[in-house]
């Protein structure tokens, strides 16, 4: 069984953590909404960038999103039963 070499003193982790903070996001508002946006990104409320149209936000891609998350949902239950079965099989021939 595989054991660690040395102890880990509490200066040594100290040290390793010091690379675990995250960084801040910096974020703008969309000129047009007032929508926080990320910098070099489409608003995602209205679709513009630099002030032009770019994503399209119409009521058709609506619809045709809104569609496409319904048959994801009623061909996600069916999918799922079968799944855990493989994982199943996989676990019991590793042990
Ligand atoms: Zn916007």
């Amino acid at each position: 069984m595989a054991l660690p070499g040395h102890r880990r003193t509490s200066s040594h982790k100290r040290r390793r953590a010091s690379h675990f903070a995250l960084t801040k996001i910096n974020a703008s508002t969309c000129p047009k909404c007032g929508e926080s946006v990320l910098s070099h990104q489409a608003c995602q409320n209205c679709g513009t960038y630099n002030g032009r149209a770019v994503l399209s936000t119409d009521k058709k891609t609506e619809r045709l999103l809104k569609k496409s998350q319904a048959k994801k949902t009623v061909a996600e239950p069916a999918e799922k039963e079968p799944a855990p079965k493989q994982k199943f099989s996989r676990k019991t021939s590793k042990a």
